[in-house]
């Protein structure tokens, strides 16, 4: 069982990983602890002071030295993700992981007033930049031998809730786009593809949809980080189209 896994200290040395939203919240968690087992981490994010404080956390560990990628999947086109790729390739040659970890709350609120501007932008960040941005990386996933791509989704792409409108929507097609490439490429690719919904946890985007909440109540993106290291280690090789949950 996973929230038992104990991940090596050196079960991604030498990978490099690409994760979005790596300025904040899990993402920011994330990237540290898969710096901390040896990866070389791409930080991907729109706001380059707070991927700055992730590098510098990176690097004051003594861990491998990341990278920023300053880019924003609100507005990029499909050249600029295959630009990012490009220079992925001439820099590392490859990408071992690539985590689809950036999303927008945008509003709570039933569909039928629903801002048609706010569900825009919401399925832009979480589903058309995952599908660009999978695109754009699968033939530099597709170099080493194991890779695995992992989706972050959530209860509400799974069972559906009332008011949470386009996140809520988006996540079920974050589902749906990680099957389907799941599917594309079972027993043909080397790369595998999975989602974890991580399940309520201490970040600006939970204080967000639960203002009223004490955060000390939910628990940390610490906690979550075993799945992580599992999706991204060869340990979960072999293992593709699953949908994790804490
Ligand atoms: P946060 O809001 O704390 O962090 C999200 C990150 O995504 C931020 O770093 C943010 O950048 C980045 N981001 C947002 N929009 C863009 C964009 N246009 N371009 C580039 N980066 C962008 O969220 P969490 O850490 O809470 O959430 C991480 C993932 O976990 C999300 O997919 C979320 O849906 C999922 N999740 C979270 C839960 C929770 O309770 N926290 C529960 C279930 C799922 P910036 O800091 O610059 O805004």
């Amino acid at each position: 069982p996973i929230p038992n896994y104990q991940a090596s200290k050196d079960c991604l040395k030498d990978r490099v990983i690409l994760i979005t939203g790596a300025g904040d919240g899990i993402g920011k968690t994330l990237s540290i602890t898969a710096a901390k087992h040896g990866a070389t981490v791409l930080l991907l994010g729109r706001t380059t002071a707070k991927l700055a404080n992730t590098y510098d956390e990176i690097c004051a560990l003594g861990a491998p030295e990341p990278a920023i990628l300053a880019f924003d999947l609100s507005g990029a086109s499909e050249d600029d993700y295959n630009t990012l790729a490009a220079a992925i390739e001439t820099e590392y040659g490859r990408l071992d992981g690539l985590v689809h970890n950036a999303s927008l709350l945008g509003r709570r609120s039933p569909i039928a007033s629903y801002p048609a501007d706010t569900w825009q932008r919401v399925m832009q960040v979480n589903v058309n930049a995952a599908f660009l941005l999978s695109k754009a990386m699968l033939p530099l996933l597709e170099i080493p031998a194991h890779s695995s791509m992992v989706f972050t989704s959530s209860s509400v792409g799974r069972t559906a809730r009332a008011h949470w409108g386009a996140y809520g929507v988006s996540k079920f097609a974050t589902e749906g786009l990680a099957l389907t490439l799941a599917d594309e490429l079972d027993g043909i690719s080397n790369v595998r593809c999975n989602t974890f919904n991580p399940g309520a946890t201490r970040t600006a985007m939970r204080a967000g949809a639960y203002p009223a909440e004490n955060p000390a109540a939910v628990k940390s993106a610490e906690e979550l980080m075993p799945w992580y290291l599992y999706l991204l280690s060869d340990d979960s090789i072999g293992v593709s189209g699953e949908q994790l949950s804490y």
